[in-house]
C-alpha cells in the first residue's frame, strides 16, 4: 500500500490485474462482476485492517485455545447504486455487519449532489462506518454522504473507493480530512462530463448491464 495518511492506493499485482479487466472495454458483465469482487475482497483487507479486536477463548477438536474476534461494530453504506458493487465481497468479511444506504441524485444544473433516499442504522456514534462508492468523481456523492453520517453521530468513517480521480480526493481533503479514502488506483483527471479519465467508463451501467 502506499500514498499518504489519507489516500491508501492498495497496490498488488491482484488489483492491477483485475483493474485492467474493469477497465477494458472488450469485458462483457460478468467477467466485470467477478473482478469488481475480487478486487473489493482484497481492498476489504485494507479498509478492515485497523479494526480492533475482542480476545476470546475457542475449543478446537482437541482443546481450547486463545482466539479473537472483531470487537467493534461495523456498518457499511453502499452509496446507490454502484456502491452495491462492494457490499457482498466486503460484509463476507464482517458478517455481523449493519448496512445503511444513501442514495444520491446529482442536479444536472449546479452538479451538486442530494438525497433522496435514505436508511440508516442508530448506533453510527460507536460503529466503523464504511461508505462504499466504487468511482470518487468530483466528490459530490461522498461529501454529501459524509455530511449526512456526521449529521447523524458517525465519528470513525472510511471511504472505500476502486478508482479515485485528483478532484475528488481534493475536496474531501478540504471538506473531511478525517475520513481516508482507500482506493485501487488514482487517476488522471474528470472529463467535461466528469467522468474520470482514464477510468473504466459507469460502473453502475457496467456493473448491473444497463449500458
Ligand atoms: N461514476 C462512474 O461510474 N464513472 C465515472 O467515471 C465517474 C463517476
Amino acid at each position: 500500500m502506499s500514498g499518504t495518511q489519507r489516500v491508501m492506493v492498495v497496490e498488488h499485482p491482484l488489483v492491477e490485474n483485475s483493474l485492467v479487466a474493469l477497465r477494458d472495454i472488450a469485458t462483457g458483465t460478468d467477467s466485470f462482476r467477478r473482478h469488481a469482487r475480487l478486487l473489493t475482497l482484497i481492498l476489504a483487507f485494507h479498509v478492515l485492517e485497523e479494526l480492533p479486536t475482542r480476545a476470546i477463548k475457542v475449543m478446537t477438536p482437541l482443546e481450547e485455545t486463545d482466539g479473537a474476534v472483531i470487537g467493534r461494530s461495523v456498518i457499511f453504506v453502499p452509496v446507490l447504486r454502484a456502491g452495491l458493487a462492494m457490499l457482498d465481497a466486503m460484509s463476507d468479511f464482517v458478517p455481523g455487519s449493519k448496512v445503511g444506504f444513501v442514495g444520491l441524485e446529482r442536479d444536472e444544473e449546479t452538479a451538486i449532489a442530494h438525497s433522496y433516499y435514505q436508511k440508516l442504522p442508530s448506533q453510527l456514534a460507536e460503529a466503523e462506518t464504511i461508505i462504499l462508492d466504487p468511482m470518487l468523481a468530483t466528490g459530490g456523492s461522498a461529501l454529501a454522504t459524509i455530511d449526512l453520517l456526521k449529521r447523524n453521530q458517525a465519528t470513525s468513517i472510511r471511504l472505500a473507493c476502486v478508482v479515485a480521480a485528483p478532484e475528488g480526493i481534493e475536496l474531501l481533503d478540504q471538506r473531511h480530512p478525517d475520513v481516508p479514502i482507500y482506493t485501487a488506483v488514482v487517476d488522471r483527471a474528470l472529463n467535461e462530463r466528469k467522468f474520470i479519465l482514464p477510468g473504466l467508463g459507469d460502473f453502475g451501467d457496467r456493473y448491473f448491464g444497463t449500458t
